[in-house]
């Protein structure tokens, strides 16, 4: 543990020993890298937490560098959501904002530095040779017939190909390392390829594009980043990534730690594969609230600070694992008990009567916002004669550990009075229960009563005199199967038809109706829940469910133990 109370995992060893020895003159300097070709999802998080959070603790600086290198992939939309979630999980990149393609000048000499090295060549054979000539994991590569090129010809050929008289595929510039090395990355990789598409950043200036384990080393070294995190699929590339900045001679070179990726159960952590659920319409879009990207999260309701709890209890180490969908739902509910005023609303409501209650008498009540924090003062709300219950709290025949509100039987109306159940109207043909006809104990008013009568049961209501109408939008996992693309399987066949369900009319309190952007609130009984700031509008007011006050996890995992 350090001072903060945070474990000291090992990336923090490293830092902490770094500082000591006073290597790089004890700076901390990392980045987060993403590519521009989707939106963040929460498996971002964990890197954007890590890489931005040891600058913030040990008082170093993190660059947001986006890596763009594939302009076909990339567009602004992405640019934009990328940086409005890393400022929404409260990270602040002030003056360092920064692209790989800011950097296409310096990498365009440095390749002309490797071939006049002779570390580079311009290779002609068409991308299917060169992926035969590569060889296997237990084969060595064979070097390619254009390997013995002059210098002079590379110079002249790559300037070509900048110049846009090649058509893409016809060349490409390649680090002269190794055919044999057991590291296939090291089998003389492609440094540059012909593409000749307009940049997002960089115009129609470029005609080669470099590639990315070439542009990741240099961008790094030219920021002068002191530890270059990155996930566990990178750790075979280290040695290319050391080879460029040894083999240039750099006058610094940063060093690449590696950690294991944050995967999810029962989610998708791929920019690729989440764009597949977007493009086929599965969802409403890359911001639909039940999508594990950032903008997802935060429209559902998820607040930045349980984001980044999660991403430090996740851990860092080199293991793969997968994370319980139940701990990053224990984080949001921890910090929004804290902090969410509470409400009561009815989603599926059944009208009840309560027929010693005066015809037009309205009673005013009060409740607390929030049982722990007076200071968060009171709301009120109405009761009156008609009021409504949830459909499931009452049972007609119920089990006998039931102890809500059924024929014959009381429950306590919470913040209100004791009803008890007096007769059930039904529909003469059909049987559906239509209302109940109640009556109440005006002795047993919450706070001031005088009797002493005791239930067991206590249930959420809201009076029909003074209430108001929300819509309420609840979700259910997206996926039905923990491992959604588990072994390269389809995941749109493992989605859930039943992943969200929306309530048009659900019953709230009056209080609600001024909640604005941002609101966060427990609805009593419900779960915690959020006003969608993109379909609240023109007078309509929509409230996600962020999550379920218990955890339902465990009970989905047994389910799909058991096949069901
Ligand atoms: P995707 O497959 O979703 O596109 P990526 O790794 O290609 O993921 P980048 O945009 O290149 O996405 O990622 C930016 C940074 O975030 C990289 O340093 C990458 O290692 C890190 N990152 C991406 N996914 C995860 C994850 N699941 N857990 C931790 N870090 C991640
Ligand atoms: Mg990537």
């Amino acid at each position: 543990m350090n001072e903060t109370g945070k474990p000291k995992h090992f990336i923090r060893q490293i830092i902490e020993k770094d500082i000591e020895s006073n290597k790089n003159e004890g700076r901390v300097i990392t980045r987060f890298p993403p590519e521009p070709n989707g939106y963040l999802h929460i498996g971002h998080a964990k890197s954007i937490c890590l890489n931005f959070g040891m600058a913030e603790e040990y008082n170093g600086k993190c660059f947001m560098r986006f890596d763009d290198t594939n302009p076909d992939k990339e567009n602004e939309e992405y640019v934009q959501s990328i940086l409005s979630s890393v400022r929404w999980l409260g990270f602040d990149w002030e003056d360092r904002l920064t692209h790989a393609s800011d950097y296409f000048d310096q990498l365009y000499e440095f390749a002309i530095q490797l071939i006049k090295k002779g570390k580079a060549y311009v290779c002609s054979l068409p991308a299917d040779e060169i992926k035969k000539y590569r060889g296997t994991l237990i084969e060595p590569g064979k070097n390619s017939p254009y390997r013995n090129r002059s210098v002079e010809e590379n110079l002249d050929l790559f300037e070509r190909m900048q110049k846009g008289e090649f058509e893409a595929g016809t060349h490409v510039l390649r680090a002269k390392i190794d055919m044999a090395s057991p590291n296939i990355n090291l089998r003389d990789p492609v440094i540059y390829r012909i593409l000749k598409v307009p940049h997002l950043n960089a115009g129609d200036k470029w005609n080669v594009y470099p590639l990315y384990d070439y542009t990741h080393c240099l961008s790094d070294m030219i920021e002068k980043i002191t530890h270059s995190l990155c996930t566990l699929e990178f750790e075979d590339h280290r040695p290319l990534y050391d080879w460029v900045l040894d083999t240039l001679e750099t006058p610094c070179h940063p060093q690449q730690i590696e950690f294991s990726r944050l995967s999810l159960n029962y989610t998708i952590t791929s920019k690729r594969k989440l764009n597949q659920l977007v493009e086929n319409g599965v969802v409403s879009g890359w911001d639909d609230p039940r999508m594990p990207t950032l903008m997802g999260m935060r429209r559902r309701g998820y607040s930045p600070e349980s984001i980044r709890d999660f991403a430090e209890r996740v851990g860092v180490t080199k293991k793969e694992n997968y994370i319980e969908m139940s701990l990053l739902e224990t984080c949001v509910r921890e910090d929004l008990d804290r902090k969410a005023p509470r409400a009561m609303v009815v989603l599926k409501p059944l009208k009840v009567v309560i027929e010693n209650f005066p015809d037009d008498r309205v009673e005013e009540l009060e409740a607390p916002c929030h049982p722990g924090n007076p200071e968060m003062g009171n709301r009120s709300f109405s009761f009156s004669k008609t009021i409504y219950i949830e459909r499931d709290d009452f049972m007609e025949d119920p089990p006998k550990k039931f102890f809500r509100l059924a024929p014959g039987k009381e429950v306590r109306l919470r913040y209100a009075y004791i009803i008890k159940c007096d007769e059930v109207i039904k529909d003469d043909k059909t049987g559906e229960i239509l209302e109940l006809r109640c009556s109440y104990d005006p002795d047993t008013k919450s706070g001031t009563g005088t009797s002493t009568k005791k239930v067991k049961g206590v249930i959420h209501w809201m009076s029909e005199i003074g209430s108001a109408r929300a819509e309420v939008r609840l979700y259910d996992r997206l996926f039905t199967k923990a491992r959604p693309d588990a072994g390269g399987a389809d995941f749109v066949k493992t989605l859930n038809p039943d992943s969200i369900e929306t309530i048009e009319d659900a019953i709230i309190e009056p209080g609600l109706t001024n909640a604005g952007p941002e609101d966060r609130f427990q609805f009593e009984r419900l779960g915690y829940f959020y006003v969608d700031p993109v379909d609240s509008k023109d007078g309509k007011l929509v409230f996600n469910r962020t999550v379920t006050l218990r955890d339902s996890w465990a009970k989905i995992e047994k389910a799909e133990m058991s096949g069901k």
